[in-house]
Formats: C-alpha cells, sequence, structure tokens
C-alpha cells in the first residue's frame, strides 16, 4: 500500500526550534542602528519588540526551546503531513522522488501561523496586549489576526493598498478575527501621509507598510509592539519547525533528500525547511543542494548586490546586510504578492553568499503552469508563492528523468491558493505577464541602497 502521506506522532513532535547561527561558516554580519550605523544594543530594539523575541533574534545558542502553551497552540495543526507526490511523480515520468512538507492545512492556509503564534505568546507575556504589523497579500496578516486572536490581544494591519483593493476578502477574513485593516499608506501614521505626498496615487508596498506599522509601535509609549512577519532570524527560527519535523517524517521512510527547495520573498520559509538540513551540510560535510526559488519580478538573490540596506521605504529598521534590490524598489504586480520584497533574512544571505545555499528564479507563468500540473496530481491548489517552489521542483525531476538520477527532492509547500484565484483566473485567460525588468528599473532601485562603512 502506498503511503501518501507520511505523519509523525505528536509525541515524537521536536520540541525545541533550530537556530543558524553558531552554524554558519563565518562570523554573522551585525545589525547597524538606522542612524548611527553602529550595531544595534538591545535596548534600541526594545521600543517595538519585546526583550523574549529580542533575545532570540541575537542568541547563538544552537537551539531555543519551544514554550508549552505555543507547543499546544502547535499540536492544534502540527504536525502537518509530509506527502510522497507518486502521481506527480508519474505525470512527469520522473524516477525522481518528490516529497513535500504541507504548510497548506494550518489554521491561516500558510507557513506564517507558526511564527505568529510564537509572536503573540512572547508579547503577551510582557504585558503587551496590542500587536501592529503590515501585511502584502494578507497571508502574515491574517496569521497574526489568529494568533492575537487566540491570547485575546488587538491587532492592527497595515495593507499594501493595491491588494487591499484587489482582495476584499483577506480584509474580511482578519477582521472576523477581530483586527482592524487598514489600507497603506494611509492617514494615520506621519509616514503615511507624507509617502503619499511624495507619491501622489501610489498602490503602496511592502516597505512603506512597515513604516507605518514601526510608527505606530514607536509612538505609542510601549503599550503597541510591533510584528514582523519575515526576515528577521527570530522568525527564521520558529520556522525551523518545518525542516526538523521533515526530517523526522523522512527518516521515519529511510530517506534523506538529495535536493530541498523553497520559494523565498523574505527568507522565512525557505529558512524554515531548509535550516534543519544546512545544519546536517556544515556539520557532516554533505552535499545536498538547498535551493531558494524567487520571481523574475523581484530577483532579489539571484540580482541585487549583497550590501547593507534598511528593511522599509522609512529608514526606520535598522539596517541590515542583505541581498536587495533597493528599499525605494518597488517591484511588477505580480501575483505572488508574498515575493514582493526588496531585502532578505541575512541568514539566508550570507549563506548564499558563501555557497550553501543556491538561488535561482523563475517567471510567473511556468509557475503557474506547474502550480495546475501539481493541483490536478495531488488535490491542492497552492499559492502563487508556492508555484515556485513546485516549478523548481518539476524542473529538477524533469532532468532527473532526462539522466536517470532516482534523487530525493524536498520541497515546502507554503501555503494555498483559495485567496488567489484572482490570479488563476488571469492565467488561465492568458492575461499574465511575465516580467524582465531591465537594468535601468533595477539601476533606480540600487541607488537607493545607502552607503554604509561595516564596523570594524
Ligand atoms: C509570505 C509567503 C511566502 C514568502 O515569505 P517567506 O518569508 O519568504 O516565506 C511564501 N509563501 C506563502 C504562502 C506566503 O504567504
Amino acid at each position: 500500500m502506498r503511503e501518501y502521506a507520511i505523519s509523525l506522532d505528536a509525541k515524537k513532535m521536536p520540541d525545541a526550534w533550530y537556530n543558524v547561527l553558531p552554524d554558519m561558516p563565518s562570523t554573522p554580519t551585525p545589525v547597524l542602528h538606522p542612524a548611527t550605523q553602529q550595531p544595534v544594543g538591545t535596548e534600541d530594539l526594545a521600543a517595538i519588540f519585546p526583550m523574549g523575541l529580542i533575545e532570540q533574534e541575537m542568541t547563538t545558542a544552537p537551539t531555543v526551546s519551544i514554550p508549552g502553551e505555543v507547543m499546544d497552540r502547535y499540536l492544534m495543526y502540527r504536525p502537518t503531513p509530509l506527502r510522497r507526490a507518486y502521481r506527480l511523480e508519474e505525470a512527469l515520468k520522473t524516477p525522481a522522488k518528490i516529497y513535500y512538507k504541507n504548510e497548506s492545512v494550518t489554521p491561516s492556509g500558510s507557513h506564517k501561523i507558526n511564527t505568529a503564534i510564537a509572536q503573540a505568546y512572547y508579547n503577551l507575556q510582557e504585558g503587551v496586549h496590542s500587536l501592529s504589523t503590515e501585511t502584502g497579500a494578507g497571508q502574515w496578516g491574517t496569521a497574526l489576526s489568529i494568533a492575537c486572536s487566540m491570547y485575546e490581544m488587538a491587532c492592527k494591519v497595515y495593507m499594501v493598498r493595491v491588494s487591499f483593493e484587489q482582495k476584499p476578502y483577506r480584509k474580511s477574513f482578519m477582521e472576523a478575527y477581530g483586527a482592524s485593516v487598514i489600507a497603506s499608506p494611509s492617514d494615520t501614521t506621519e509616514i503615511g501621509r507624507r509617502m503619499q505626498k511624495e507619491n501622489p496615487g501610489t498602490t503602496g508596498s511592502l516597505g512603506m507598510a512597515i513604516s507605518e506599522a514601526v510608527e505606530v509601535a514607536v509612538t505609542s509609549g510601549g503599550k503597541i509592539k510591533y510584528s514582523l512577519g519575515s526576515v528577521l532570524n527570530h522568525v527564521c527560527l520558529h520556522q525551523t519547525i518545518i525542516g526538523e519535523e521533515a526530517k523526522l517524517q523522512l527518516d521515519s521512510v529511510g530517506e534523506y533528500p538529495d535536493v530541498v527547495i523553497g520559494c523565498v520573498g523574505g527568507g522565512s520559509n525557505f529558512a524554515g525547511i531548509a535550516f534543519p538540513f544546512v545544519q546536517d551540510k556544515l556539520r557532516k560535510n554533505l552535499n545536498t543542494r538547498l535551493v531558494g526559488v524567487e520571481p523574475a519580478a523581484c530577483p532579489t538573490l539571484t540580482r541585487g548586490p549583497y550590501a547593507y540596506d534598511y528593511g522599509d521605504t522609512g529608514k526606520m529598521t535598522p539596517l541590515m546586510k542583505q541581498y536587495t534590490l533597493g528599499h525605494n524598489f518597488v517591484p511588477p504586480g505580480i501575483h505572488a504578492g508574498g515575493l514582493r520584497y526588496h531585502g532578505v533574512a541575512r541568514t539566508v544571505a550570507q549563506l548564499v553568499h558563501e555557497g550553501v545555499i543556491e538561488a535561482i528564479s523563475l517567471y510567473q507563468n511556468p509557475c503557474f503552469k506547474a502550480s495546475l500540473i501539481f493541483a490536478k496530481c495531488e488535490g491542492i491548489l497552492p499559492a502563487p508563492e508556492s508555484s515556485h517552489a513546485i516549478c523548481a521542483a518539476m524542473d529538477e525531476a524533469v532532468r532527473c528523468r532526462e539522466s536517470g538520477e532516482k534523487k530525493t527532492i524536498l520541497f515546502n509547500l507554503s501555503g494555498h491558493g483559495h485567496f488567489d484565484l484572482t490570479a488563476y483566473d488571469a492565467y488561465l485567460r492568458g492575461d499574465l505577464q511575465d516580467y524582465d525588468l531591465d537594468e535601468e528599473i533595477l539601476e533606480k532601485g540600487r541607488a537607493s541602497i545607502p552607503d554604509v562603512k561595516e564596523p570594524a
């Protein structure tokens, strides 16, 4: 009998998150204060984050144990199934084995709730009852809304204006859980008013929405803290539950991946599936390939320089060394909204820089095509973001067909696409454009990258 879904006994759930920092092949790059350009201290971050998360942001401990209360929430939907894509393998006539971790079965429909629950919990521990955040496509806002409702906390979401208008049901989803949702840039913050004045009629961007949500926290006198859904170390840390479970599940069927694939927006779901395998690769000297996939319309890792940059348009966030298209870069309106970020997690960036992780970029049309083949074989309609990982995994499987190699491929299905039907509709009508970013557009974005000297 075929075992399509490989489960994991809840009693065998990993009880700690894996921290990649102590395993990094070279010293992690310091995070710098946006004004002084000197390394930030915990006190600098205390205006926006609770100490529990600041400690996790900086810790070099090899693991961080998962609090019982967070584990209890995880157990509502974790462990998520690891699935063997037998039918997809057959459709591709590949000798490769394809496995995927199904994060689409969470309450929010994506991996993001894994960190949302943890972040809400650590805030509540320190008496914070209100969070502000930004959301692009709406996945992160949804996840944080659900997590806040679990702990009866307030949640204020700045939603990129173009998504706010295109995806009214995302807003309803968040409001159903009690969140307040504001189109960004808005009139509710100083920075939002300024950005509207400087860019009349702007459709907004993640960078702008982050600035607004940070301002709300900074000016709240400690009542409201800010929460980010990707990029930061503590976010990547929480997501490692994905890869750790996958490792145990694969082990239970006597498998180990040759290739691990994830899509990359800010880098957190990729870090989640890949970092536990980075650990083995570095400690045991394995040659596992770890592949991050980004859209050709927002080619951060593949075409951005490795440099210090801000995380937001308003230059309120700390400076981090990363691959970046420039904090002013506004990517074309592709449908994988969650992959339209100018920068990336600094751990992922450094591992790409050192050759531990590979990065590739794909156009959206082949991704949607792959996504529908996957949907027909596996019965799950993927998020447009996840379709990038699927397409890369299928390309790898097809190469195996040609070479006869029996590789084991693992990818992360970061979420489902039930709120992305407008995108599928556009694809099916043949209305989706593939954007080739010319040097001119990239150069314009690059011009906003600050000239930062790394402290000696
Ligand atoms: C947000 C999102 C992503 C991209 O964010 P990362 O932090 O890079 O993981 C990918 N897939 C889905 C479904 C998302 O919601």
